[in-house]
């Protein structure tokens, strides 16, 4: 007979209630002068959720994972990195500098065009942050950097430059940099939308692996089919609006909104 304990199994509701929220968004506008861009978005990820957010061109996906990081300054909303509410002055901008630099080393961020130093090697680009922002002696830096790259495949590439390696490569590189500063959420915006079709399989398994371990993430893309796989929430984007969001099996088996039905007939 299985044995009762106080423990509950993961995925049960009661797991489910425990999890913190890693990441969470609430009522998010965004302007560009005139041009609203966002529209009032909420988003939670818990940890060890992955979120897909899909959408058409223009919809705000970039926009939003930005203003997570404050890449992009939000008009006006909340966000809570890790149960630490950032602090906004009334026209959204972030109150305290040092509060961002900290929030900004529990995200992770992987951009569509991969974004490496290109004067660097693919080690200094992983250890740079580390070194230089973290305080993390050079040696350990370097140690967990070289398992980093093996992790994602580069264990032969550690002194090559950017510039010499394919999209793939410089993809998983980028990986393994924001890997590097342990971050508590990882936030990739179509880390494979740049790269020529044979070269987007190795980039998703590496992200495949780093959902398979319980890796909180957030995760823009046009792979439907992926986001479908990996993800435990996807959120549908239109105009700056969530249109539809679910589970996976439901926004892509069963979509409601007609919108959302012609966008996935666009992407299929
Ligand atoms: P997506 O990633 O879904 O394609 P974006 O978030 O990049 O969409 O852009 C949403 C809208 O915001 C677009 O109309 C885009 O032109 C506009 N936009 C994005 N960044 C800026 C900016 N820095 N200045 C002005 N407009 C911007
Ligand atoms: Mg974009």
């Amino acid at each position: 007979m299985p044995e009762v304990t106080a423990q509950s199994a993961p995925n049960s509701p009661d797991a489910d209630r425990q999890r913190p929220d890693t990441v969470r968004v609430e009522n998010l506008h965004k302007s560009f002068g005139d041009l609203e861009v966002l529209k009032g978005v909420s988003l939670t990820a818990r940890e060890g959720d992955v979120v897909a957010i899909i959408g058409g061109s223009g919809s705000g996906k970039s926009t939003m994972l930005r203003c997570i990081n404050f890449l992009e300054t939000p008009t006006s909303g909340k966000i809570v990195i890790d149960g630490e509410e950032v602090a906004l002055r009334p026209d959204g901008a972030p109150a305290s500098r040092k509060q961002i630099e900290r929030i900004r080393r529990e995200l992770g961020m992987v951009f569509q065009s991969f974004n490496l130093w290109s004067h660097m090697t693919v080690l200094e680009n992983v250890i740079e942050v580390p070194v230089h922002v973290l305080g993390v002696p050079r040696d350990e830096a370097i140690a967990r950097a070289e398992k980093l790259l093996a992790r994602v495949g580069l264990a032969e590439k550690t002194d090559v430059y950017p510039a010499f390696m394919s999209g793939g490569q410089q993809q998983r590189a980028a990986i393994a940099r924001a890997l590097a500063i342990e971050p508590r959420a990882m936030l990739f915006d179509e880390p494979t939308s740049a790269l020529d079709p044979e070269l987007v399989g190795e980039v998703l398994n590496v992200i495949r692996d780093l959902a398979g371990e319980g890796r909180t993430m957030i995760l823009v893309t046009h792979e439907m089919k992926f986001a479908r796989e990996v993800s435990d929430h996807v959120i549908y984007l239109h105009n700056g609006r969530i249109e539809e969001e679910g589970p996976p099996e439901t926004l892509f088996g069963a979509p409601k909104s007609e919108r959302l039905r012609q966008f996935l007939k666009t992407v299929a």
